[in-house]
């Protein structure tokens, strides 16, 4: 087997993304904010890895860094073996065509004043893909229907469509030129439930038929379960657990995991124990908590935790591809969040 076969198509190396605070009053020092620190990841070829956490804890950052949309702090990033912070910016253009993103929010994605055919073949023209207007149309035509809208939707307006079909639009735009990896930053999480489970399982499709690697976000695990083939969750900018999917949801050790996959709804409230859900907010990651991050949260925190921040690795009763970030990710069982935060049953 050749090594651009077995080697990832996408590696992330110790990633940060920094924002700098202006001077505060007094003469204040600017501050630094840690949106991304120092993250590492690698996705195989048509593979999906899913980047879980509440708002605010760096996943669209780190989906934006990785394509260069931002600029990072630090860290590398290696696509099919090149590595795209030292790209010119013509090399960059063309490394674009092959790593798109599909944005949360369809209808502010959309320029309101174009209709779907200049929207969807605007990059063919520009990347020379078509030559002439009917090469455009036909091919945008082509598109539509492989995201399942008819070819009269080439000369209407983004106004026209519902939510679903919108963000129907930004994928056959993602599409348009052929790439090979897309970041899909909360796709479906602006959609209504019934359109979140046909969106999802037209991106499904897509990755089967074109071998697509995807950078799945969400911020809600239950979204991912069955479209990762491997899930990490983040929070204030770090991974804390990393594992295939399977792994992740049957033994999840990190207490933050636990308290998100205790808070996915399950058709029947009384048929489990339920955590209570997770109290307060993500910190702020301008003044972010000593020692481990979650410690604030956290209702197994310990002195150790406070001033010690645990490192993501493996642990000796795990998988050896299952990395946590927790002092006591060994002692802490996949339930230990349930177990110690059930509310109590009132009684009948
Ligand atoms: Fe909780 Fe401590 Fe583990 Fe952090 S290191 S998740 S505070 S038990």
């Amino acid at each position: 087997m050749s090594e651009s076969t077995t080697r990832p198509l996408l590696r992330v190396k110790d990633l940060s993304v920094q924002f700098t605070l202006q001077r505060g009053l007094f003469g204040r020092k600017p501050r630094i904010v840690r949106a991304v620190d120092g993250v590492s990841l690698s996705i195989q070829r048509g593979k999906t890895l899913g980047v879980v956490g509440e708002s605010g804890c760096g996943k669209s950052t780190l989906g934006r860094a990785i394509l260069r949309l931002i600029p990072a702090g630090g860290g590398s990033v290696s696509f099919d073996g090149c590595d795209i912070f030292a790209l010119g910016r013509n090399e960059m253009r063309h490394m674009r065509r092959r790593m798109q993103i599909i944005f949360q929010d369809p209808a502010s994605s959309l320029n309101p004043r174009m209709n779907i055919e200049t929207i969807v073949g605007e990059a063919l023209m520009l990347h020379g893909l078509v030559n002439t207007r009917r090469q455009r149309q036909t091919r945008v035509v082509e598109l539509l229907a492989r995201v399942g809208l008819s070819s009269d939707a080439i000369s209407r307006y983004p106004h026209e469509f519902s939510g679903g079909q919108r963000q129907r639009i930004v994928i056959a735009r993602a599409l348009s030129l052929e790439p090979e990896f897309i970041v899909c930053d909360e796709p479906v999480s602006a959609l209504d439930v019934s359109i979140q489970a046909q969106i999802l399982n037209l991106l499904a499709d897509l990755r089967d038929e074109f071998g697509l690697t995807y950078l799945f976000i969400a911020h809600d695990l239950a979204v991912v379960e069955h479209f990762s083939d491997e899930v990490a969750v983040m929070y204030l900018g770090r991974f804390v657990e990393h594992a295939s999917a399977d792994e992740l949801y049957r033994n999840p050790r990190h207490p933050y995991t636990q308290a998100l996959l205790a808070a996915v709804p399950i058709p029947d409230p009384s048929a489990a124990k339920r955590a209570a859900p997770l109290a307060g907010e993500v910190p702020s990651p301008i003044d972010p908590p000593t020692g481990c991050a979650f410690h604030p949260r956290c209702p197994l925190a310990e002195d150790r935790c406070r001033e010690e921040r645990p490192s993501l690795q493996s642990h000796s009763t795990l998988k050896r591809d299952h990395l946590v970030a927790c002092h006591f990710a060994d002692r802490i069982p996949p339930g230990a969040l349930v177990e110690l935060t059930t509310p109590a049953a009132t009684p009948s």
